[in-house]
């Protein structure tokens, strides 16, 4: 099976298609410099290494410790932080839906007690990244709903959870437009926080619960 090298996902949505909630100076550098290195980073280590060409990146991520030990821990990292920026990009759009609908909308409920509560303590949550990390809605084996922090490039898989959505907290992501205020950036994230792909990931997850 021929397969091709990791790509830099296009943006859904044109550079200032969530302005002014996200700047379109800050999405041009975010996708276009950071999230390509990550792509580019990750090519590069597994270019003299043809076997793994076919694996997808979550395969790549879970199996790292496999890895030649060369070039395990590079593809841990940049596999990671392809794999983050490519699921944060399509986690938002212009003029989304305020609040996640049908079972996820229920679990968030169910969980939190309101999506307001949720709010609250995603957004708390997002506060206490210390350094450079990530802020995650995921869903556990069972279905059942958490909020995590991954720190650097680490993702949900590692800690056996499956991302729904999320926020990335590095300063990279807001400091030209927010500078430190970091609570500005996360209420301008749920303004383009992107349910509907949320409800499909956790859906996605349902059936496989059921089927498996
Ligand atoms: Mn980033």
């Amino acid at each position: 099976m021929e397969c091709k090298s990791f790509q830099t996902e296009p943006l859904p949505y044109p550079y200032d298609g969530l302005a002014p909630h996200i700047d379109a100076e800050t999405l041009r550098v975010h996708h276009d410099v950071l999230y390509k290195r990550y792509v580019d980073k990750l090519n590069a280590a597994l270019a003299a290494y043809p076997d793994y060409d076919c694996y997808s990146l979550e395969e790549l991520i879970l199996g790292c410790a496999y890895l030649p030990p060369d070039i395990g821990k590079t593809v841990f990292n940049q596999a990671g932080g392809a794999f983050n920026h490519r699921f944060y990009f399509d986690g938002m759009r212009p003029a989304p839906s305020p609040e996640p609908k049908g079972r996820l909308g229920e679990g968030i409920k169910n969980t939190f007690g309101s999506f307001e509560e949720f709010r609250k303590k995603y957004k708390e949550q997002g506060m206490a990244v210390f350094g450079s990390g990530w802020t995650w809605l995921c869903a556990d084996c069972d279905g059942g709903l958490k909020i995590v922090n991954t720190a650097n490039q680490d993702t949900p898989f590692s800690i056996g959870l499956h991302p729904l959505i999320c926020t990335d907290i590095w300063e990279h992501s807001y400091f030209l437009q927010y500078k430190a205020a970091r609570d500005s950036y996360l209420d301008a994230w749920f303004r383009v926080a992107y349910w509907p792909k949320a409800e499909e990931h956790y859906e996605g997850l349902r059936r496989c619960l059921t089927v498996g």
